[in-house]
């Protein structure tokens, strides 16, 4: 019986995995090649909201933020007739980064979405399940190890959460986080959500090559994150802190500004610098003013 069972589940991960890989073919083979990479960190006020523009035009949004604004930057990073984005990661289920894929969901047209799966029991969270499911978008749980093919050059590897957390229910809906890492060309950036120093030092402790050339610094700037240590194992050249002005949780703290200048790592924030964008050709990587 066990065997039978076995065999089944091992029949159902091969279905997920061949329905995965037409996912991802699908998504690079939507556009001609442009050769650049852009990466916008929008100024959203309290919370994350970060868009990638593949080589090939495939679309990629990370996180929403607090509100309906997502939607205004959306309109001025994509072409007026595109009404699609490939792929939608919620980080977490915290409403600073859900409440804007809702409105998300409801304008565009979202190729498969990824998140955690843990409960998180939120009017904002509820809603966002019940528009997957209206819309029928599939829905990827992330694990470490999955390797997202954005074009023949870009890819996106997740590196965390190392399990599933589908049904489980976190004291700290922080440890349930997507981390990942953008890779085009040589050019990397690390994606870190609102990870905290647990799982800073669960990704050093896993040995991967954390290094990256831009750090999205965790959860705001937030004293809980961006340790000495991973910013030694990251040791990027730019970071952007993505945080609202005068914002009630006093981010980002001191003590981070502090590490990441100890580092001599340039420094962006959303609250003092607006909207943040990086473009890359796959050699190098460079911070576009506007
Ligand atoms: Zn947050
Ligand atoms: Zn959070």
């Amino acid at each position: 019986m066990d065997k039978i069972l076995n065999r089944f589940k091992f029949g159902f991960l091969l279905t997920l995995a061949a329905v995965t890989v037409l996912v991802w073919v699908a998504i690079f083979q939507l556009e001609p090649s442009r050769d650049k990479l852009v990466l916008d960190v929008f100024d959203i006020g309290q919370g994350d909201s970060i868009f990638i523009q593949s080589d090939s035009g495939s679309q990629v949004l990370i996180d929403g933020g607090p509100d309906s604004k997502v939607l205004a930057k959306l309109g001025e990073v994509m072409p007026f007739w595109d009404r699609s984005i490939d792929l939608v990661i919620l980080t977490h289920p915290h409403a600073d980064h859900v409440t804007g894929l809702i409105e998300v969901l409801k304008r565009y047209d979202v190729g498969v979405v990824m998140e955690s799966g843990a409960n998180y029991p939120t009017p904002e969270y509820t809603e966002w399940h019940r528009l997957l499911e209206q819309k029928h978008i599939p829905v990827i749980i992330a694990k470490t190890g999955q390797h997202i093919r954005l074009s023949p050059r870009a890819a996106l590897d997740i590196l965390l959460p190392s399990h599933s957390f589908i049904g489980a229910s976190p004291k700290n809906v922080h440890d349930a986080m997507i981390v990942s890492r953008l890779t085009y060309g040589s050019t990397t950036v690390l994606l870190t959500g609102d990870a905290e120093r647990p799982l800073e030092y669960q990704l050093i402790g896993s040995g991967t090559d954390l290094h990256a050339d831009i750090l999205k610094v965790g959860h705001h700037g937030s004293k809980t994150s961006t340790t000495e240590d991973f910013v030694r194992a990251v040791s990027p050249r730019f970071a952007v802190i993505s945080v609202g002005r005068k914002n009630r949780y006093g981010h980002p703290a001191q003590q981070t500004l502090d590490t990441l200048a100890k580092f001599g790592i340039q420094t962006f924030r959303t609250d003092q610098d607006g909207d943040v964008k990086f473009m890359s050709n796959g050699r190098g990587l460079q911070k576009i003013s506007e």
